[in-house]
């Protein structure tokens, strides 16, 4: 009896957990293969909208002339629709991230699902139906709830390969370091526009954002979306901005236009001074 019951309580693990997780991995090598045969560089910023936060990045990101994926939460976009509205209308990719980032580990089949679909659901209103939707799996995790999902509807599913941890650490330095140590073509950095904890603060991203521009560019590496780099620009209405952008994804006026400071630290402090404006969308 404790057998079959350790049996059952075994294939229930691997059929929730461990298949997704060795899917995962496939998928995972093959899609950094495919953004890796590209010179380009992709910044996603995972958890928003908020307002101050997103606004911020809106603003550094136009500054640059760069454009984004934002994987956004269905509870962040019922708080802020207007900022939602202003990624999409500032021509920047957008993508699921579940409703209220339930972890697939520890969430059963139901919750797991309903995350899910009411997340897909806050999001289809800002995105193009005839496009390919970017999702991107809260804490990049799967269980089989999450890869039917994905497989069903036909999501594409995005990893990254840089974390910062920005949501972490209050220093802005130790976010631009880490990016400057990993950057390289095919590179996915994963930042955080929106946080978890509502204590931690979001300077650390927001001033670390000119530095880390700065860095991609000084390597000579495009900075692109998700979207382009795999070939299909995906989930944004300013088509006439992202075709621009696309033809030129960020060129050497735009580079010259970026802070001249030579250090990283002068980059953030020249951050600190756009984010102080304030500039809420
Ligand atoms: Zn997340």
């Amino acid at each position: 009896m404790i057998e079959i019951t350790t049996l059952v309580l075994l294939a229930g693990f691997a059929t929730y957990i461990l298949i997704p997780w060795v899917l995962k991995s496939i998928l995972r090598k093959r899609f950094l293969t495919n953004i890796a045969s590209h010179n380009a560089v992709c910044l996603t910023f995972d958890d928003g909208p908020q307002r101050e936060s997103t606004s911020a990045i809106l603003h550094l990101l136009e500054e640059a002339g760069v454009k984004a994926t934002f994987f956004m939460l269905g509870k962040n976009i019922e708080k802020y629709p207007e900022i939602a509205t202003k990624i999409v209308e500032l021509g920047h990719e957008i993508g699921e991230h579940s409703y209220e980032h339930t972890h697939p580990w520890t969430s059963g089949p139901i919750r797991s699902l309903k995350d899910l679909v009411k997340g897909g659901r806050m999001v289809a209103p800002y995105r193009c139906s005839d496009r390919p939707v970017l999702f991107r799996p809260p804490y990049g995790k799967l269980n089989i709830v999450t890869l039917l999902y994905t497989l069903i509807l036909r999501r594409r599913l995005v990893f990254w390969n840089v974390n910062p941890r920005d949501y972490e650490h209050d220093s802005p330095e130790t976010v631009v370091q880490h990016v400057k140590e990993r950057v390289a073509p095919g590179t996915v950095i994963l930042l955080h526009d929106g946080r978890h904890d509502t204590s931690r603060s979001y300077d650390s991203t927001i001033l670390a954002l000119n530095a880390i521009l700065k860095e991609i560019t000084n390597c000579g590496l495009a900075i692109m979306t998700v979207g382009q780099v795999l070939g299909k620009r995906s989930v944004t209405n300013n088509t006439s901005r992202a075709s621009r952008f696309k033809e030129t994804p960020l060129t050497s006026r735009r580079i010259r236009q970026l802070p001249p400071e030579s250090s990283t630290g002068s980059a953030v402090n020249n951050t600190e001074i756009l984010y102080r404006k304030r500039t809420v969308y």
